[in-house]
C-alpha cells in the first residue's frame, strides 16, 4: 500500500471509494509529507507509546503513527471511511480502528485496557468544529495523558498560549496553563489540505504537567468560576459570578474577596492570572464550606 501524504494518492482513494466529504465533520485531509513528519516528530513517539488518534480520515497520519508507535487506536466518527481505513492500514498490525464519536469514548478506560493505565499520547489533525470540547475533555477528565499534539485553527492555538489582558485570553488559555505546557510547533497554510480550509492552521503540543503550577483547594469550583468570568466577557467579575446560574455568588462576597486580593470591585476576569483565580476560588470556597 502506497503512503498517502500527497495529493495524488489522496485524490485516488477519494475517487476510488466515491467519498462524499462531510463538511459537518470538518474533513480536511492532510496532503503534505513534511507537515506529517513534523507532527509525528513533535509528538516524540517511540515503540513504547500508545497513541490515540482522533479522526484518522482516510488514514494518512495513521500510517506515520503506526510506523513510529507501539500501538495506535484511531477513532473515526464517519462510517463511510471505515472500509477505506481498513484498506489503507492493512499493512500495519498495531492499529485498531474504532468507529465512534470521540466525545462518547471512555478514554480513561481505553488507556487502562490498552496501555495498562500508563500515560497515552494523543495526536490528531482535529475536526475544527469541536477542537475546544475535545481538548477540555482530555485535560479535565483525568485521562492518563502524556501529551496532546494536534493541528488546530491558528487562532485557537494562539488562544491556548495567551496571557491575561489580551483579547483571546479565556477559559481555554487558563485550562491549558493549569494542566499543560503549550508550544506551537508550526504554522500550516490551507494548501496543505484537501479540501482547503477557509482558515490558517497550527500544530500545537500540550505536554501535561506532573503537578499543576498553582495549588487550589477545589479544582472544579475554580473552573466554574473561570467559565462564569468569561461567559460574559464584558461584564465585571462580580456580575459574571452573580449572573452565572451554577454559581450565583452574592456580589458583596466577590467584592470582599477581590479586596482581600488587592483588586478593585470593578475588575474583569480577563485581568486575572491563573494564580489569582486559584486564590479567588479558595476565598469564595471557604465561605461556601
Ligand atoms: N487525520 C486525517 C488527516 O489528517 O488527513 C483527517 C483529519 S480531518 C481534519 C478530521 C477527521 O475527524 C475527519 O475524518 C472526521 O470525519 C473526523 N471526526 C469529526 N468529528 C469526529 C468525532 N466527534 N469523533 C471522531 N472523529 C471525528
Amino acid at each position: 500500500m502506497a503512503k498517502l501524504g500527497n495529493p495524488q494518492e489522496t485524490i485516488a482513494i477519494l475517487q476510488r471509494y466515491n467519498v462524499r466529504l462531510q463538511k459537518k465533520y470538518g474533513q480536511n485531509f492532510l496532503i503534505d509529507e513534511h507537515v506529517l513528519e513534523k507532527i509525528v516528530d513533535a509528538a516524540e513517539i517511540g515503540p513504547d507509546d500508545f497513541v490515540l488518534e482522533i479522526g484518522p480520515g482516510i488514514g494518512t497520519m495513521t500510517q506515520y503513527l503506526a510506523e513510529a508507535a507501539g500501538k495506535v487506536c484511531a477513532v473515526e466518527i464517519d462510517r463511510q471511511l471505515i472500509p477505506i481505513l481498513e484498506y489503507t492500514l492493512k499493512d500495519y498490525d498495531n492499529v485498531t480502528i474504532m468507529n465512534a464519536d470521540i466525545m462518547k469514548v471512555d478514554i480513561r478506560k481505553l488507556a487502562e485496557e490498552e496501555n495498562g493505565g500508563r500515560p497515552i499520547k494523543v495526536v490528531a489533525n482535529l475536526p475544527y468544529y469541536i477542537t475546544t470540547p475535545i481538548i477540555m475533555a482530555l485535560l479535565e477528565k483525568s485521562v492518563p495523558l502524556h501529551s496532546i499534539t494536534v493541528m488546530v485553527q491558528k487562532e485557537v492555538a494562539e488562544r491556548m498560549q495567551e496571557g491575561p489582558g489580551t483579547k483571546d485570553y479565556g477559559a481555554l488559555s487558563l485550562a491549558v496553563r493549569y494542566y499543560a505546557e503549550p508550544y506551537i510547533v508550526a504554522y500550516v497554510p490551507p494548501n496543505c489540505f484537501i479540501p482547503r480550509p477557509a482558515v490558517g492552521s497550527a500544530v500545537i503540543r500540550l505536554t501535561r504537567h506532573d503537578q499543576p503550577p498553582v495549588k487550589v483547594k477545589d479544582e472544579e469550583f475554580m473552573f466554574r468560576i473561570i467559565r462564569a468570568s468569561f461567559n460574559q466577557r464584558r461584564k465585571t467579575l462580580q456580575n459574571g459570578l452573580y449572573n452565572s446560574p451554577e454559581l450565583h455568588i452574592e456580589k458583596a462576597r466577590t467584592v470582599a474577596a477581590l479586596e482581600q486580593m488587592g483588586y478593585p470591585a470593578t475588575i474583569r476576569g480577563e485581568k486575572l492570572t491563573l494564580e489569582d483565580f486559584a486564590k479567588l476560588s479558595d476565598l469564595l470556597g471557604e465561605e461556601n464550606a
